[in-house]
């Protein structure tokens, strides 16, 4: 008989094709100014912000001063003290479902401008960011006119006006924590998106005008760190903020004694821990998805590995073989796992905590990769041979590099997981239930993932002990801060 496999061609090469998403599908505007009462306000000065896959600019937006961030307050205070502070919850809520309704069915667009603007694999703005941005208004749709319920005997009351200020790693989902408790709550905002991921926020405004929200109810001014500052000092009743440590600190420092509520959400330095009965290959994944998802720009990633000596071996061998097939590269391409580097800032103090693993004595692997010749690329990186004092396991790297450690006992794993200053996040791998619940016990963490990693829903509350912050964001918890009570 004939074999027809004997025909059949046979490959050559067993590399992808690409896969790339349109980019077509988003119209940016050539500049775009800050969305104060409902309109476009023309900015004073400007920046080109910028693709990092191709460092090709994609449009000009503004740099807010102060006297634009004022009007932003302002147009903010009338539209709280004009009716929405007022409106019934359940009026309140009908804006949060369209809101919800629309990013779903605009939710490709979103996301393929978030990974233009952000360099985040397309595979991820489209089944994490959007979803969960979504997902997170249709949430706190839920609560606007339960209120009383959620808190009762509390008499819960809107605050006033938050300023509100975020980082670039998600920029939309990041939004939406924000946006949505505030309004559910009756609150109006002022909200600033990072500097370099800053077209989301402005592209979210028409989705604003499209779900009718009175103006003024959300305002979106763009600008750096100046931008940030004028927030905070201006005439807000309540700060959140999302970024980094230090500025998370000297905003601290700003508000003590003023009387304005304030939350930080900060940076963190994960322990994913791996007991040597885990199931091996599912923890492989879940290491990989704890530090190289979204480039490790990613506040609660799982940037320290912990893994039982009897299982050492195994593991690093299952992790470095699984390295060589991640594809880093063009983030719109749908193959895509690891996309670009946000920025060449970044990129930069990522290669300097990199070096400094090298010059303190850890043994590098990279994976071989072929890197795109423009914009800002990071090979994903393991460090073994890792001491508890090098620099690679106490500061946040935020970038796709993963610091090894090992222990013995139990015990060791949580004196070395709870060894930094941050607690906002850490991962478990067992068979043991009752293992999982002692450790989640004794680690000293905001969020405890138990085999898995990286999982998010917005009925669950996140958010930090130590210098990773205070305050909760999602769940009954994410309304609290937004709230006065009698
Ligand atoms: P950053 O804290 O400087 O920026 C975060 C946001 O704060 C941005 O919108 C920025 O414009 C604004 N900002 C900056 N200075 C400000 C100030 N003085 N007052 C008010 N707002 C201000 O973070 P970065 O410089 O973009 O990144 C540095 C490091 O921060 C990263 O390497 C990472 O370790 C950490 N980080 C953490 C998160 C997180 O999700 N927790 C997010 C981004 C960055
Ligand atoms: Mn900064």
């Amino acid at each position: 008989m004939e074999r027809k496999q004997d025909r059949a061609p046979i490959p050559a090469d067993w590399t992808y094709a690409s896969a790339p998403e349109s980019r077509e599908i988003v119209e940016l505007r050539e500049r775009y100014g800050h969305f104060v009462g409902g309109e476009w306000l023309e900015p004073q000065e400007t920046y080109a912000t910028i693709d990092p896959a191709s460092e090709e600019p994609l449009a000009e937006v503004g740099e807010a001063t102060e006297a634009e961030v004022q009007l932003a307050v302002e147009a903010a205070r009338e539209a709280f003290a004009n009716g929405w502070s007022a409106l019934p919850g359940s009026e309140r809520a009908k804006y949060l479902f369209r809101i919800a309704r629309i990013l779903q069915e605009r939710s490709r667009e979103f996301a393929v401008l978030e990974s233009l603007n952000g360099g985040k694999p397309i595979r991820e703005s489209r089944d994490v960011d959007l979803p969960l941005a979504a997902a997170h208004f249709f949430y706190y749709a839920g609560w606007a006119d339960k209120l009383e319920y959620a808190f009762p005997n509390r008499k819960p009351k809107p605050l006033g006006v938050a300023g509100q200020v975020i980082p670039w790693n998600f920029p939309l989902l990041m939004l939406a924590w924000k946006i949505a408790p505030a309004l559910a709550a009756g609150n109006t905002v002022v909200l600033k998106p990072a500097e370099t991921t800053p077209l989301s926020a402005l592209h979210f405004c028409d989705v604003l005008r499209q779900a009718e929200l009175p103006p003024g109810v959300v305002n979106i001014v763009t600008g750096d760190g100046r931008t940030g500052a004028a927030i905070v000092k201006s005439d807000v009743e309540k700060v959140a903020f999302t970024g980094s440590t230090e500025v998370g600190k000297a905003i601290q420092r700003e508000l003590a004694g003023t009387g304005k509520k304030l939350t930080l959400e900060l940076g963190g330095k994960a322990a994913n821990v791996i007991f040597d009965d885990a199931a091996l290959d599912q923890a492989v994944e879940g290491i990989v998805n704890g530090i190289y998802f979204n480039q490790g720009h990613v506040c609660c990633a799982g940037s320290r590995l912990l893994v039982q000596e009897s299982v050492y071996e195994d593991v690093i061998d299952k992790l470095k073989r699984r390295l060589t097939t991640l594809r880093v590269g063009d983030p719109l391409d749908k193959n895509t796992d690891v996309g670009a580097i946000n920025s060449r800032q970044q990129l930069e103090k990522i290669q300097e905590l990199v070096a400094s693993g090298e010059e303190e004595g850890a043994s590098i692997y990279q994976p071989p990769c072929r890197l795109p010749e423009k914009g800002y690329w990071f090979v994903p990186t393991v460090f073994t041979d890792v001491a508890q004092s090098y620099r690679i396991a106490q500061e946040e790297i935020f970038g796709p590099v993963l610091s090894v450690l090992t222990f013995r006992t139990p015990d060791e794993a949580v004196e070395k997981a709870n060894n930094t200053p941050y607690g906002l996040s850490a991962g478990v791998w067992t068979e043991k239930g009752s293992r999982i619940l002692s450790m989640t016990q004794r680690l000293r963490a905001g969020v405890i993932w138990a085999n898995t990693y990286n999982r998010f829903d917005p009925s669950s509350p996140f958010g930090g002990y130590k210098e990773s912050g205070f305050g909760r964001e999602g769940g009954l918890h994410g309304l609290e801060p937004y709230l006065d009570f009698e």
